[in-house]
């Protein structure tokens, strides 16, 4: 397996430290209101990177913080009158809903930055002890100088960057690359005690703090998107390198940034969606299909138009999946009505399609995570399934049905590696169990146009369709399905 490791700027074998496990931790959100579609981006990257690990049978444990202090969190409690906890309370929760209706998996672990501060201030102090921090009247700074490593994951040149570096008149910091590791607290702002008086800590310690707190350095896997390369984890490093000696991670991986019309989608700039009001629109799997038709490195143009082309592939998934159901229940079933039986070498040919796509897909995957690659190879699987169907509905036997269900099962089971949950009631896997009164309300309608009371039966069709089903004519009769994804 290969992953692109931003640290040595190459694609590397993947070899996880401890035999069949990984260690995996990402930078959470800063909790001070609802996440945009480019937040979820990279977080929906990250948890189907999870999931392949997963699903090829590693053992991973995935830590995510939460930052929930913060000068945002402050600002925002600030202007609503309210205290900075009660704001980060309401926006982690609303985090947790969110990332659970799109189908992100919980993290094994999500440590909050207010629950781990006696970690910060202890990893802050061995800094000060070795030299590598220093306390200036109730602010502690890293000293930047004092790790030689400075700069080596985000490629800069420390001494570019310090001519670079705006004139701060910050005659306090020993350095202007100097970051703070712990902030004095002005009146009224949350605070926690500390060695250097009452204070906060900044934003860059808590992930250090976390991951080592989680998991011993050097784990496997940090990720984040390109945006936090610099400075948070170029700092994260810093602190946590010279903190330990040893390095802090083995692999690093960024997500590449969601944009609009060519510009990153942030919260600066305005030019946001919410990922909550994104889910009234469209179901999770079609938000999910959208993200993994890029390579998760490569900026995304996200726009409507691409929401929709998701939607119509969700759909062709779809419809095979519910007419390969359909035919598999209904083998022998039919009358031939002009078409002609597979014969064996298309049988062999379909077979030989499945094996296909699964190769394609591992292959694909393995390599750096290509989900457009392992997408196309799902596609291909679902395309000539829905022309087996075409070309055969109305004349299969009990092989085709093992072959088609082995079809579901397969497309079913690749989708759900990359977190694209199909739904029951959409592929009409439960369609008799769950709606036995639909399929009798079915069946009187079959009986009246028998009868040919045309009125009786248009009726039973309006009552199908009043409980948000549609009738569908097949080589086998008529069934119900759930009306269209699309509501
Ligand atoms: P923030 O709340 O800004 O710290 O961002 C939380 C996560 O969202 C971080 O991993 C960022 O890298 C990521 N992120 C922010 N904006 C974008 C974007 N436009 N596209 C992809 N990821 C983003
Ligand atoms: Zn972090």
């Amino acid at each position: 397996m290969k992953v692109y490791n931003t640290l040595t700027r190459t694609k590397e074998e993947f070899v996880p430290r401890e035999d069949g496990k990984v260690a995996l931790y990402t930078c959470g959100p800063t909790v001070y209101n609802d996440i945009h579609i480019g937040n979820a981006r990279t977080f929906i990257s990250f948890d189907t990177i999870r999931r392949y690990l997963m699903w090829r049978g590693y053992d991973v444990t995935f830590v995510q913080n939460v930052t929930d202090v913060d000068d945002k969190i402050i600002a925002r409690a600030a202007e609503e009158g309210r205290e900075a906890s009660e704001v980060a309370a309401e926006y982690t929760q609303a985090f947790i809903d969110v990332m659970r209706a799109v189908g992100v998996l919980d993290p094994t672990t999500r440590p909050h930055a207010t629950e781990t501060i006696d970690d910060m201030i202890a990893l802050i102090e061995r800094l000060i002890a070795s030299e590598h921090a220093y306390e200036v009247d109730g602010d502690v700074y890293f000293a930047v100088r004092s790790f030689p490593a400075y700069g080596k994951l985000s490629g800069r040149d420390v001494d570019d960057m310090r001519s670079g570096a705006r004139v701060e008149v910050d005659e306090r910091k020993h350095d202007p690359l100097d970051f703070a590791l712990w902030k004095a607290s002005k009146p009224g702002e949350p605070s926690w005690p500390s060695p250097w008086g009452a204070g906060r800590p900044g934003w860059h310690i808590e992930c250090s703090a976390m991951s080592e707190a989680e998991f011993e350095l050097p784990f496997d896997i940090h990720g984040g998107g390109v945006d936090l390369v610099f400075p948070h984890h170029e700092n994260e490093i810093a602190q946590s390198e010279a903190a330990s000696g040893t390095p802090m991670a083995n692999y690093w991986m960024h997500g590449g940034m969601l944009q609009i019309n060519s510009e990153k989608m942030s919260k600066s700039l305005g030019n946001f969606t919410l990922l909550k009001d994104v889910l009234t629109r469209y179901p999770a799997p079609v938000v999910r299909l959208l993200m993994l038709q890029t390579h998760y490195r490569s900026p995304l143009d996200f726009s409507d138009a691409r929401l929709d082309e998701a939607q119509a592939a969700y759909e062709r998934i779809v419809t095979f999946v519910r007419n390969a159901t359909w035919a598999t229940a209904h083998v022998g079933d039919g009358e031939v009505s002009g078409r002609k039986a597979p014969d064996d070498a298309a049988k062999a040919t379909f077979t030989a399609t499945l094996d296909d796509a699964r190769a394609k897909f591992i292959a694909d995957m393995d390599d750096d995570f290509n989900t457009a690659g392992a997408l196309g190879a799902i596609f291909e699987a679902v395309k000539r399934g829905n022309e087996y169907l075409a070309a055969h509905e109305g004349t299969l036997d009990d092989a085709d049905g093992v072959l088609l269900r082995r079809a579901v099962d397969e497309i079913t089971e690749l989708l759900g590696a990359l977190g694209v949950e199909l739904s029951p009631a959409e592929t009409g896997e439960n369609n008799t169990a769950a709606d036995a009164d639909v399929e009798a309300l079915l069946a009187q309608r079959q009986q009246a146009r028998a009868d040919k009371d045309w009125t009786r039966a248009d009726e039973l069709r309006d009552e199908i369709e009043a409980r948000g089903y549609t009738i569908e004519d097949t080589a086998q009769g008529a069934r119900v399905v759930r009306a269209s994804v699309a509501g």
